[in-house]
């Protein structure tokens, strides 16, 4: 199986973060993709300039089965592991030190979901945070997987002290989904110059959806 078209589709998500404005100023990030059942690429320890053919490949086991990692990398493999074992339907991790993302993470406060696009876009529920463990650490990963399982529908979760972590069907969706989180972020913090954000009227995530199915009919 040809893995070409994942590995650009992934690179293109990783330049739109870039083109998005939502990565930090050190420009950290790790991204992968779902090959199959037990393998999926990963960025090799950097992602500005990044080729399609500079992305490794892994098994769910650890292994790095071609290419090569740098040793910031290789900590993350669990990382990512840990979210595909726990979701058969993710397709695509990305975990970013998105600012205001991050300083949810380092305040211990979970994201509300109060933001059109954070509903829209797959997130219609707030960003739960994972506490600390250094990265890539069993504790780390056992606070992934144990998040996971309480929260059963989030598709994102927030690193204590760390940064944001996202996971989607595809690499486009889930960089959508990621850049549309930041935003919500931002967005809290600059409405508490405002008096805070306020939450959606109950039953805004049906309207949404039955105004989606509307436009797709
Ligand atoms: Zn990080």
């Amino acid at each position: 199986m040809t893995t070409a078209p994942t590995a650009h589709a992934l690179v293109e998500a990783a330049e739109s973060l870039f083109a998005a404005g939502v990565m930090s100023h050190s420009g950290h990030a790790n991204l992968s993709a779902r090959l199959d059942g037990d393998r999926f690429l990963l960025t090799p320890g950097f992602v500005r300039g990044l080729r399609p053919e500079q992305l490794a490949t892994v098994g769910l086991d650890g292994r790095l089965l071609d290419g090569e990692l740098r040793s910031v990398s290789t900590e993350i493999i669990a990382m990512h592991s840990a979210v595909y074992r726990a979701r058969p339907g993710v397709g695509t991790i990305i975990h970013t030190h998105s600012p205001a993302a991050t300083a949810f993470a380092v305040a211990h406060r979970p994201l509300p979901c109060r933001t059109e696009p954070m509903l829209r876009f797959g997130q219609p529920e707030e960003v739960p945070v994972v506490p600390w463990g250094p990265r890539g650490s069993d504790v780390s990963v056992r606070g992934i997987a144990s998040v996971l399982a309480d929260r059963p529908t989030t598709s994102a979760v927030l690193l204590a002290n760390h940064g944001l972590l996202v996971f989607g069907p595809d690499p486009a969706a889930t960089a959508h989904l990621l850049v549309a989180i930041e935003e919500s972020a931002e967005a809290e913090l600059a409405a508490v110059a405002l008096g805070g954000a306020v939450d959606f009227p109950a039953g805004a995530l049906a309207a949404v959806r039955s105004s989606i199915a509307r436009a797709a009919s």
